[in-house]
């Protein structure tokens, strides 16, 4: 089989939890994808086996995508691997937190997590978006969070890049609509993954009080959404936030 031409997914975040679920699930079902991590090597090539032992022509690629030129060589290096007509998915994932209170909070501990959240999203959305142009088609899934939508204590930097997410999805979604190419948001509630296990059990025992379905999702349950919105079930659906979050209330 030619696996050139299947079509091909970039994930940033790729290496662990919610970007780990979302690479694996796009191999499930029939993409070639593109692994990308800052720093976690091991965990990366994990996901890169098990896409493969899938049949996906996976590869792994290392960049910091808060900074530009590092989100061109990521998307340089996918064009180069699948083929510019061949790059249908692009899914901003990549993520952090640094949570305090407001009244402690550092202006580069806010600018950390506004550059690598919405900065990120920002530079793979500038360097993708050409090519899905020119192809007349493709699907930019960007993750926000639960906390854009509502808010959190301690979450300001964090609630603010995501909600900001959401204000350039729209935007996006309506830029690119002319030519097929659909942007949508995903926010999730509160998901089993290292960003969570941080939390104290008192916060995470509060959390799941808020939650309907009374617990935390698994990464696989908010993957299995984005690569819906990437298939051609979701070619009528752009512009839109759509929560994973159990019931958050
Ligand atoms: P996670 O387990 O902490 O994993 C974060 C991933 O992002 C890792 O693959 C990490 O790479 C990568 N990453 C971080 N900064 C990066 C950068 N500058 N450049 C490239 N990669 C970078 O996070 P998660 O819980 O799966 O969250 C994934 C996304 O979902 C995030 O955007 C997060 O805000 C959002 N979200 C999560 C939850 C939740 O409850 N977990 C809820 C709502 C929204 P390395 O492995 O190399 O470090």
């Amino acid at each position: 089989m030619n696996n050139t031409a299947k079509p091909a997914a970039i994930i940033t975040g790729g290496s662990r939890g919610i970007g780990a679920a979302t690479a694996i699930a796009f191999a499930e079902n029939g993409y070639n994808v593109l692994i990308n991590y800052q720093k976690n090597e091991a965990a990366a090539r994990e996901v890169l086996e098990k896409c493969r032992l899938l049949g996906s022509d996976a590869h792994m690629f290392s960049a910091d995508v808060s900074v530009f030129d590092e989100a061109r060589a990521l998307t340089d290096e996918a064009v180069s691997l699948f083929g510019a007509e061949n790059i249908s998915a692009l899914v901003n994932n990549a993520g952090i937190t640094r949570d305090t209170l407001m009244l402690r909070m550092s202006r580069e501990s806010f600018d950390e997590v506004v550059n690598t959240n919405l900065g990120s999203t920002f530079n793979m959305c500038r360097t993708v978006s050409p090519i899905m142009f020119k192809n007349r088609g493709g699907s930019i899934i960007n993750m926000s969070s639960a906390a854009a939508l509502h808010g959190n204590a301690g979450q300001a930097n964090y609630s603010a890049s995501k909600a900001a997410v959401i204000g350039l999805t729209k935007s996006l979604a309506k830029e690119l609509s002319g030519r097929g190419v659909t942007v949508n948001a995903v926010a999730p509630g509160f998901v089993e993954t290292d960003m969570t296990a941080k939390l104290s059990d008192a916060v995470k025992e509060k959390a799941v009080e808020m939650i309907s379905l009374g617990r935390f999702a698994r990464p696989e349950e908010i993957a299995s959404v984005v690569v819906f919105l990437a298939s051609r079930d979701a070619r009528y659906i752009t512009g839109q936030v759509i929560s994973v979050d159990g019931g958050l209330i």
